[in-house]
């Protein structure tokens, strides 16, 4: 059923403003990203000729975006839904009007109406300024799907984002920050670039921190062959502020429980970009890395920590990606999430848990877009909203939700999806924030909120640099695992 109604605390409309974010675009794949990854360094000569070809196999290979490019009938039902749209008031942001940009083109060369009248349907030709609209605001789409959420027709504009960039990759104009990071994850197998010493140095000064803060010697267990359970999460969680205390949050759990576990050098990353840039060739050898890793080490499980899009990829694609994962032990034939395992841990009174020692947070819990919209858990309907709030609920006694039209599948992004989390993206990141920023605020009053808890890497790293232009700290932000591993009461 399709959602009426509105934003929640953001209900007001902003001041439509042509061309606000125009000016705001990421910068550009440099020529060596580029090859990595198997595009053109550059902006090919005959671009045109080739992005329209590349345009036609897209919408011949996809039945969705076949059916959303003719199912639009311009009832306006999404367009105050985009978090860009309400933060920057870029008419060009409203979805329908995104979506546009790439119908538009495929009208003009795909349709008899378009190639004889092509004033009369919208169809426009694909020129270098239409090239530039596609290239600043398709890269204005987190690719969230909150937009489909309320379309009667379930038009889900991140499928046009995906192709427009996929369309744009092939003819040499990439976005440098993901195909930056996708060149590494295929060299070295993690977002930051990271090699296996670096990673086994970070983990051994986590187990020595971990055991003096609970007195217990908690394992951080890298490329152990045997391990019952590989563990695939976001590098961040090896180093940066908040992730790595989710990390160790895991790393408690899997000790309480008993379940050997470990990480892996050849998979050292949970995030596919590949997903962002809508390439089925990048995302696959990503997905083949993790295939590698849980072969190559002899695990019967995978479990996928706190990373929303990777969650998407897992749950959805995984499988068909980088399977059979034939060798996974029947019991647990496919990916699962870290909150599904805990969830299942707790439920089975195999955890114990003194939930007073968070007593001092008072928190809110943001779902995040891929978990909310392109996954789910614990094998139910609704399941990634009640799981990971049953965790919550569990490990902490003072939980408060945000306004109901800005949770569960009408979440808003963090404004930092799809490859939007660089510097060059500052500006629209915290405008893209805002919805999500008003509805803190207003939990905030009424429950005097400390922390907002998520499951997601992408998420954690947008809050803790936006949080401040909205007057709050940082460290106001939380992975729930941190919380999780708070509350566990250890032994050895
Ligand atoms: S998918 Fe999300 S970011 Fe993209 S247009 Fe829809 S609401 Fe906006
Ligand atoms: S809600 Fe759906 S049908 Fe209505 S304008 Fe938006 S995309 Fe088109």
């Amino acid at each position: 059923m399709k959602r009426q109604g509105g934003n929640g605390p953001v209900s007001v409309l902003p001041t439509m403003t042509p061309g606000a974010a125009a000016a705001s675009k990421p910068a550009r794949a440099e020529p060596a990203q580029q090859s990595a990854l198997g595009f053109p360094g550059t902006l090919v000569e005959d671009w045109h000729q080739r992005a329209i070809g590349k345009m036609g196999e897209l919408v011949e290979g996809s039945r969705a975006l076949s059916v959303f490019l003719d199912a639009c009938v311009k009832c306006g039902a999404c367009t105050d839904k985009c978090h860009y749209y309400l933060g920057t008031g870029d008419p060009k942001n409203m979805p329908v009007a995104r979506q546009d940009l790439f119908r538009s083109v495929y009208r003009r060369h795909f349709t008899w109406a378009g190639r004889w009248l092509p004033k009369l349907v919208g169809a426009k030709d694909l020129d270098e300024s239409m090239l530039e609209d596609w290239y600043t605001y398709f890269h204005q789409c987190s690719q969230c799907r909150r937009c489909a959420v309320y379309c009667p027709y379930g038009i889900d504009t991140a499928e046009f984002a995906m192709a427009a960039r996929e369309v744009m990759d092939t003819i040499g104009l990439g976005q440098k920050h993901t195909n930056e990071v996708i060149a590494k994850v295929h060299k070295l197998g993690n977002n930051l670039g990271l090699p296996q010493p670096v990673l086994a140095d970070a983990l051994a000064g986590l187990e020595e921190d971990t055991e003096e803060e609970s007195g217990v010697p908690v394992r951080f267990p890298l490329d152990e062959k045997g391990a019952e359970v590989l563990l695939v999460t976001p590098s961040a969680d090896f180093f940066a502020e908040p992730h790595v205390d989710g990390l160790i949050g895991y790393a408690k759990v899997f000790h309480q429980a008993g379940i050997r576990w470990t990480l892996s050098t050849h998979a050292a990353e949970a995030a596919n970009f590949g997903l962002f840039i809508g390439s089925y060739e990048n995302m696959q050898a990503i997905g083949l890395r993790i295939r590698e890793a849980a072969l190559e080490l002899g695990v019967r499980r995978i479990v996928f920590g706190e990373c929303g899009h990777a969650w998407r990829v897992a749950y959805n694609f995984l499988n068909t990606l980088a399977g059979p994962l034939d060798f996974l032990d029947s019991a647990y034939p496919v990916p699962q999430h870290m909150v599904e395992v805990t969830h299942d841990l707790i439920e089975r009174g195999a955890l114990t848990i003194d939930p007073s020692r968070n007593d001092a947070r008072r928190v809110t819990f943001h779902d995040s877009c891929n978990v909310a919209r392109a996954s789910g858990m614990g094998g139910k309907a609704g399941g990634q909203f009640a799981l990971p709030r049953a965790v919550l609920r569990a490990v902490c006694n003072h939980v408060y939700d945000m306004h109901r039209d800005t949770i569960g599948e009408a979440t808003f992004c963090c404004g930092g999806g799809a490859g939007l989390l660089g510097e060059d993206m500052l500006d629209v990141r915290v405008k893209g924030a805002m919805p999500r920023m008003r509805a803190f605020e207003a939990v905030d009053e009424a429950h005097g909120i400390t922390h907002m808890a998520t499951i997601c890497a992408i998420c954690k790293s947008q809050f803790t640099k936006v949080f401040p232009h909205y007057g709050l700290r940082f460290d106001q932000v939380i992975s729930l695992h941190h919380l999780v591993g708070d509350a566990l009461v250890m032994r050895r």
